[in-house]
Order: structure tokens, then sequence, then C-alpha cells
């Protein structure tokens, strides 16, 4: 198959050449093999686009000025660019990462129009400047403004899907943005600057610099940036939160998660199947919210390890471009050595009742089953910190009380499930919870309702208006009482 190569890099509405001539070399995880390369982005090219962002954003008639309407009107064309690349896009994102690509379809193509022309709507609905009668006489004019270049960093895991969660509510709201992707997932990102470039996106509202870690705390601490946007590890985060701190930077932070999947009693799992899938395994366990710890009454403990781990075993695995596979390869060796560091604490730590290798038929590509773990202890390492592979641990309860404790006791907030026949009885326990999205017998990201973290899984929302509201400062100007 041909490789897919990029020389330049999209900074400032334009194909430039890079400041260096390094490249990012992209291995499949299927096969092993290199499928594409771009230029790895340095700090000379941060400059150019973080400056290209700033112009953009300073032009008193530019972008940030626009009616939201008038940038409702380009986001909707590059929501129509985007659809016209969305089978090429999923197929380069599961090429990259692994992810299978019906999942991909969802996910990678259809999820980031749908963002674009949601935020667009939400910006066109909101008042941005609002007349208040003041206490003390006068009036107060109350605006809300965009709050400037944005640096969004995202990681490999879902590239679309977690760009636009911060692209189209900043865009929207009139900010310009540098996106920095992960360096195993580049190719998607360059296709989606093509978009951008057809959509007619001014200069500098878009910039694209890949790159890793050290480019990334570049960015973040780049003097002409004004906020961040990041999701990805809790350690980056905690670094990146640190910086933004000392210079008093607006952050927002997605981080990991170990979510629990409470499993009430009047629990129908097995008539759940595909929704349960959907929570714990979903994207071959490389999802931040997903129920890796599954919490299982022990009035009927043994029946729900034994469809957990039917479930599990059933899983078609094999090359991720293929539909019919619902677990492709992890993304990366290195990647693969973590999460098999982890079943091999998982052995000693409880009863391994499917998976825990590689499996037979995958002569090559970062291969791991899906592994089910039962009689695990909730302070047991594999309970306790985020694997980031398709590996569950099966945690028994004796009663409500004890399954919302022990689903609390995490230094991470981020995702969970309730599953019950009964829809009240599985909300009355989600409200206790402590974490900032629940669902009862499914899971998704809903667009309209707000997505993100507590404690250890980070701070500030994505979705919903109040994803709108991380890209937007208030501004008050009080007028005099009438002479
Ligand atoms: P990572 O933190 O290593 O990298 C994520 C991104 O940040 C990459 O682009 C990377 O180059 C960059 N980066 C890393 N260190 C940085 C630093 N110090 N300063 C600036 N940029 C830096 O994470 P990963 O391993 O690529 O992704 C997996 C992690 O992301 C998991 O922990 C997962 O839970 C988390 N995640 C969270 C969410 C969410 O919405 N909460 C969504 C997806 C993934």
């Amino acid at each position: 198959m041909p490789t897919i190569d990029y020389r330049q890099l999209y900074i400032g509405g334009q194909w430039r050449d890079p400041a260096q001539s390094a490249t990012i070399d992209v291995q499949s995880p299927t096969t092993e093999e290199i499928i594409g390369s771009v230029p790895r982005g340095s700090q000379g090219d941060v400059d150019a686009a973080v400056a290209a962002a700033r112009q953009a954003f300073d032009d008193p008639a530019g972008w940030s000025s626009w009616h939201p309407k008038e940038r409702g009107d380009v986001l909707e064309q590059f929501a129509a660019e985007l659809e016209a690349r969305g089978a090429e896009t999923a197929a380069r994102v599961s090429m990259q990462n692994g992810m299978p690509i019906w999942l991909a379809q969802q996910f990678e193509a259809g999820f980031p129009p749908l963002l674009l022309r949601y935020y667009s709507d939400v910006m066109n609905g909101i008042q941005v400047e609002e007349e208040r009668q003041g206490m003390l006489g006068g009036v107060s004019l109350v605006s809300r403004q965009p709050v400037g270049v944005v640096a969004a960093i995202v990681p490999w895991n879902v590239p679309q899907g977690i760009s636009f969660l911060k692209l189209a509510p900043a865009l929207a709201a009139g900010c310009s943005v540098v996106l920095k992707p992960a360096e195993e997932t580049v190719l998607d990102a360059f296709l989606m600057a093509e978009a951008a470039a057809a959509a007619g996106l001014p200069p500098g509202v878009l910039n694209v610099v890949p790159g890793g870690r050290d480019l990334g705390a570049y960015l973040v601490e780049h003097p002409g940036v004004d906020k961040v946007s990041f999701t990805g590890s809790t350690a980056a985060g905690r670094a990146i939160a640190e910086t933004c701190g000392r210079l008093l930077r607006p952050v927002t932070l997605e981080l990991g998660g170990k979510s629990a999947a409470i499993v009430l009693d009047d629990a129908d799992i097995a008539g759940s199947i595909e929704s349960f899938f959907g929570a714990t395994l979903l994207n071959n366990g490389q999802i931040c919210w997903l129920n890796t710890r599954v919490l299982a009454p022990r009035s009927r403990y043994a029946e729900i390890v034994d469809t957990i781990t039917g479930l599990a075993g059933a899983l078609t695995i094999g090359d991720p471009l293929d539909p019919e596979t619902k677990i492709g390869p992890l993304v990366s060796s290195r990647q693969r050595d973590r999460v098999e560091g982890y079943i091999a604490k998982g052995k000693q730590e409880g009863r391994l009742t499917t998976g825990g290798s590689r499996p037979a038929n995958q002569s090559r590509g970062w291969f791991v089953e899906p592994t089910v773990f039962a009689d695990v202890d909730n302070n047991a390492v594999i309970s306790r910190e985020e694997i980031f592979g398709p590996v569950l641990s099966v945690i028994p309860y004796t009663d409500e009380n004890e399954a919302i404790t022990i689903a609390n006791d995490s230094a991470y907030g981020l995702g969970g499930t309730v599953w019950s026949s009964d829809t009240d009885r599985a909300a009355n326990v989600a409200r206790r919870v402590r974490s900032g999205t629940v669902g009862v017998n499914h899971y998704v990201n809903e667009p309209v309702a707000p997505f993100g973290g507590i404690k250890d899984s980070g701070m500030g929302r994505e979705l919903g208006p109040e994803g709108l509201d991380a890209f937007q400062v208030y501004k008050t100007i009080y007028l005099p009482p009438a002479q």
C-alpha cells in the first residue's frame, strides 16, 4: 500500500515548509509497517503558528469580531468538507491507532461535523451582550468575549473526536487555535487541515503543529497563548496545570479514569451486552471513561462473572479495518508492554477468567486478548491504576451502600454506569457516585450535556453549552447614570 506522506505544515492558512527537516514516521499497530510520515514540528513552527493565530485573533475586523452567524456559515462549510473526507478520516485513524473501523466512522468521521453544527447553534442562540439595569444607577453591558489564542493538545486514542471537543466551541466562540496532535495520530490531523483550508477558514484561525511532549510543553508556556485545553494522562495534566498556575493561564484538563460499572442485583447484563461492551471494552480498552472496574453483587457474583467472561472471550479480534472486528491492536508496542505488565500483576491480584495473552491467530501487530480478572480487591493495583487496555476487574460487593463506597474509592472521577431493570433506582445510585458523568444501562458522550472529571480526572467541562464557557470570558462595561 502506498504511504501517506506530507512535507509541509498547515500554519497561517498556508502549507509551509517546516523549520526543521525531521519527520514523524507513523507505524501501523496492525502490520508494524510504516504507513506515512509528516514533518516533525519544532519550536520555530510553534512560534510561527502562535504568531499566525495571534494575528488572526487580534485583527479588529477578523474572525473574533465576526457575527456568530458569519462564523457559523464557515463552520458549516468546514463540517461539509470533513464529511466529504469522512471515510478517509475514519480509515486513517483506524490504521494509526487500531480503532475498529465501525467505531472510527462514528467517533472520528461522524462526531466532528455534528459538534461544529451544534456549537454554531449554541453560539447563535446565546445573547453575546446583555444590558443590566444597575442597582447603583447606570447600566452594565455584560458581554461574552472569546478567550483568545487557544493551545489544544490532544492524545491518540480518539484523535478527531477529542480535537473537535475543543475546536468546535473554540472556533464558534471566535478564538483561534494551535492544535498539537499526538505523534501516533498525525495523518488524520493533516486531512482535517485540508478540510479547514477547503472550507475557507480565515488564515491563522486554525494551525496544526505535530510533535511530542516537549513541543506540547513549549506550546503551553508560549507567551502568545491565552488558554490551554488539554486531554491526556493525569501525569501530563499535572505538569501542564503547574505551568498554567505559574502563568495564571486558564486551563481545561480532561485526564485519566478508573470508572466503575455498578451492576445492581436486578440487572440484566446478558440482555444489554452490546451496551455493556460499549461501556467497558470499546476502542480496545483505550478510552478514558471506560468502566474497567465492574462491581458485582455477591448474590449473583458467579453468574455475572460468567456473563462478562463470555462477552470478553467472544469478541472478534483482528484487523481494525475489517468491519467485523470488535477488538483491534493497541496503539504501540510500548502500550502493549504496559498493558501486559498490568496483566502480569493481575495474575497475582485476581483470578484470570479469560484472555491474558496475545491472540494466537495474530502473527504481528500489538494485539492483546480482552482479559477479565475476577475476585479482585478494590485496593489492588489493577483496580486503582488506569491500564488503558482491554482489561477488566470484577470486584464483589454485599449491598448498594458498599457498591457506592467502592465506586467512590478511587483517585479518579470521570465516568461510571449503573445497571438495573429499575431506571429510577439506578438513577438514585448514580446520583451518589462521585464522578463527572454516570450512565444508566448505557454510556454515551451526549453532545448537549457537559462531560469531564473530578479529582485526578481533571477540571473543567467539554460538551454542552458549558463547553463553550471554557473559551469565553465575561466583560463588563459600566455606562453612567442618565443625566
Ligand atoms: P499523554 O498525556 O502522554 O499525551 C497526550 C498529549 O499530550 C500528546 O499530544 C502528548 O504529546 C502531549 N503531552 C504529553 N506530555 C505533555 C506535557 N508535559 N506538556 C504538554 N503536552 C504534553 O497521554 P497519552 O498516553 O497519549 O493518552 C492516554 C491518556 O489520555 C490516558 O491517561 C487517558 O485516560 C487520557 N485521556 C483522557 C480523556 C478525557 O477526556 N478525560 C480522553 C482521552 C484520553
